[in-house]
C-alpha cells in the first residue's frame, strides 16, 4: 500500500487467520470446516457434515490460511503500522478469538521456540531497532516499553514491583487518556525488550494463578513508545512520538453457555461488554459517517482512544480454529470480525 491515509476505512483493517489442526484434532479425525480463499480475501465456513452449498462466505481485508508463516503475517499486518509508528503516528494491533484459536501464537509465538515461530511482538522489536540502526546519526530515538492487563475492568501494571497494584485511568486536561503511574522502561535494544516481555508474561501468569483465574480472561496490552528527535531543515530540533499497542484480547468464547455463575459470570459479562464496545468503536471508525465514536463504553476503548481513529492505523487479526467442534465459536468470531468491518 502507498502508506498514505486516504480515508478512514483504510486506517482500519480486519483480517482472519486460521490455525492448523492440532495433533489431538488430527488423531480424533476432526473435520476441517474453514477454508481460506487467500486471493479473494474470503473465509468460507461450512457446517459440520454440511455440503459446500450451505457454506457461508465472509470477505475481509485479507485472510491467512494455516500454511501462512509468521513472517507473512507480520509483513501483511504489522509492517505498515510500524513504519507509521516510526514516523510519529499511533497504531494498534488486536488479536481476537476464542481461547485456543491462536491469539498468543500470533502475538508472541512460543517464548522458547525457533526464530521462524516468533510472533508479531518479537518481530516488531527487531523491526524498530533495525530501523533505528539504519537512520542517520542526526536523529535520536528514545524507545519505551510498558505492559498492562485489563481484568474485570481493572488495570494492572504487569511491570510494576507489585503486580497486584491497580492503576487508574485519568483524563489529561489537554485531552488524552493515560494510565496513572504505569511503569515505562527505556529500552535500548531487542534483548531488553524481550526482558520486559518475559517479565510481564511471568507476572501475568503469577497474577492469574494467585487470583484463581486464567490469563485468557484478561486483555493484555504491550505498548511501545518511539520518541524521535531530529534536526529540521531550519536547524531546530523536532520531536515526534508514535505509540504501538499490541493487544491480546480476552477469549471471546461465550461463558453463558457453560453455566458460569458468581465471579465467572461477572468476568464473562465484563469481557462481553468490552469486546462489544471494541467492535462498536471499530465499526463506527470504519463507517466514517458516525459523529460519535463510543470510546467511553469500556476501559479498553478509553485507554486506546488516542490510538484508534484519526491519524492512526489499526489491524484486527481474528483467529479461528479449523475444526468442526468449534463451529459455533468460529461462526461467532467471523461474524464479529465481519461486523467490525461493515455495518
Ligand atoms: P490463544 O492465545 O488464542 O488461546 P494459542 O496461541 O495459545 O491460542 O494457540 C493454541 C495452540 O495452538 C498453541 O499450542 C499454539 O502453539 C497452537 N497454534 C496456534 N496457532 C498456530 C499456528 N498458526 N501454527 C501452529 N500452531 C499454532
Amino acid at each position: 500500500s502507498s502508506g498514505t491515509l486516504k480515508n478512514k476505512s483504510e486506517c482500519v483493517k480486519v483480517v482472519v487467520r486460521v490455525r492448523p489442526l492440532s495433533g489431538k484434532e488430527i488423531s480424533e479425525g476432526r473435520e476441517v470446516i474453514v477454508q481460506m480463499d487467500v486471493k479473494r480475501h474470503v473465509a468460507i465456513l461450512t457446517r459440520p457434515g454440511g455440503s459446500e452449498r450451505d457454506a457461508k462466505d465472509f470477505t475481509f481485508d485479507a485472510v491467512f490460511d494455516a500454511n501462512m508463516s509468521q513472517q507473512q503475517i507480520f509483513d501483511d499486518t504489522a509492517a505498515d503500522i510500524l513504519d507509521s509508528v516510526m514516523d510519529g503516528f499511533n497504531g494498534t494491533i488486536f488479536a481476537y478469538g476464542q481461547t485456543g484459536a491462536g491469539k498468543s501464537h500470533t502475538m508472541t509465538g512460543p517464548t522458547d521456540g525457533p526464530p521462524e515461530l516468533q510472533g508479531l511482538l518479537p518481530r516488531s522489536f527487531n523491526h524498530i531497532f533495525n530501523n533505528i540502526d539504519t537512520t542517520s546519526q542526526d536523529t535520536k530515538y528514545l524507545v519505551r516499553g510498558s505492559y498492562l492487563e485489563i481484568y474485570n475492568e481493572e488495570i494492572r501494571d504487569l511491570l510494576a514491583k507489585n503486580p497486584k497494584q491497580r492503576c487508574e485511568l485519568k483524563d489529561h486536561p489537554q485531552g488524552g487518556v493515560y494510565v496513572k503511574d504505569l511503569s515505562a522502561f527505556v529500552v535500548k535494544n531487542t534483548e531488553e525488550m524481550h526482558q520486559i516481555l518475559n517479565a510481564g508474561l511471568a507476572n501475568r501468569a503469577i497474577g492469574a494463578t494467585a487470583m484463581n483465574e486464567t490469563s485468557s480472561r484478561s486483555h493484555s496490552i504491550f505498548m511501545i513508545t518511539v520518541e524521535q528527535c531530529g534536526l529540521g531543515t531550519d536547524g531546530a530540533g523536532h520531536i515526534r512520538v508514535g505509540k504501538l499497542n499490541m493487544v491480546d484480547l480476552a477469549g471471546s468464547e461465550r461463558q453463558s453457555k457453560t453455566g458460569a455463575t458468581g465471579e465467572r459470570l461477572k468476568e464473562a459479562t465484563k469481557i462481553n461488554l468490552s469486546l462489544s464496545a471494541l467492535g462498536n468503536v471499530i465499526s463506527a471508525l470504519v463507517d466514517g459517517k458516525s459523529s460519535h465514536i463510543p470510546y467511553r463504553d469500556s476501559k479498553l476503548t478509553r485507554l486506546l482512544q488516542d490510538s484508534l481513529g484519526g491519524n492512526t492505523k489499526t489491524v484486527m487479526v481474528a483467529n479461528v480454529g479449523p475444526a468442526d467442534y468449534n463451529y459455533d465459536e468460529t461462526a461467532s468470531t467471523l461474524r464479529y470480525a465481519y461486523r467490525a468491518k461493515s455495518i
